[in-house]
């Protein structure tokens, strides 16, 4: 249908640009005016922002693709002011739209809280170290992200869990109502669920349902019409399941 459209406007603005009167245009037919009209969305344009440059709110970080430079510090974190675990701070836009989604969330009932948000290069030194040393590195490399490789590192990324305190951090977050919310409502405000169910062999981590990535509203709205999608395929990119070395 929007092939259709798309030919048929077009043909109309050729017509009305290039003819000094414009011409009769036919009435549309009555089968075409009881058929439901097409929308036409707005054309996305996917190229709009930068997925390489690290303060991109479009940059593409995962296990073949490093922030450049690997210490890379946002210069817009700002606190939170909303419910939240540790030192909390996003970069600003990340942190009005997560402050505007808490607040959704809240007036249906559903308490979120920041458990983790940006971690700087020698915080996540530190994360994947302990799990390194707690789990071996093979699982380490499942769960947490080298330093420079992290989401977390970018400013753009929370970990949510609910204010019960169920399944933080846990597959489990999926079926939890905080979790459930999230999955059908954070594009709205522009987050993003990062780390799909079933797409390790892309993403290089396993499911995680609590995990938030924020690339704005406008790419948010297009992730969200294909479900489960990562970044890395929706921008054609490598699968990353593992470190190049
Ligand atoms: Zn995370």
């Amino acid at each position: 249908m929007r092939g259709v459209w798309v030919v048929a406007s077009s043909a109309v603005l050729l017509l009305s640009a290039c003819t000094p009167a414009a011409p009769e245009i036919p009435a549309p037919s009555q089968s075409a005016v009881e058929s439901p009209s097409p929308t036409p969305s707005p054309t996305f344009d996917s190229t709009l922002w930068s997925i390489d440059e690290a303060d991109s709110i479009w940059v593409v970080a995962d296990k073949l693709r490093p922030l450049a430079p690997l210490d890379y510090v946002p210069d817009d974190l700002i606190a939170l002011e909303v419910p939240h675990a540790y030192d909390a701070r996003l970069r600003m836009s990340a942190a009005a739209m997560y402050t505007k989604m808490y607040e959704a969330a809240a007036a249906e009932g559903i308490d979120l809280v920041a458990q983790s948000t940006y971690r700087s290069y020698n915080t996540q030194v530190g994360v994947y170290n302990h799990y390194v040393a707690t789990i071996g590195q093979t699982r380490a490399d499942l769960q947490s992200a080298r330093p420079g490789h992290s989401e977390h590192q970018t400013g753009l990324s929370v970990d949510i869990r609910a204010k019960d305190g169920k399944c933080t951090i846990n597959q489990c977050f999926a079926d939890h109502p905080a979790g459930i919310w999230l999955a059908e409502n954070a594009w709205k405000w522009g987050f993003h669920l990062r780390y799909p169910d079933g797409k390790t062999d892309i993403t290089g981590y396993m499911f995680e349902p609590w995990h938030y990535r924020y690339v704005g509203k406008g790419l948010a709205a297009q992730l969200h019409e294909t479900p489960n999608i990562t970044l890395e395929e929706y921008f054609g990119l490598p699968a990353a399941p593992d470190y190049a070395g």
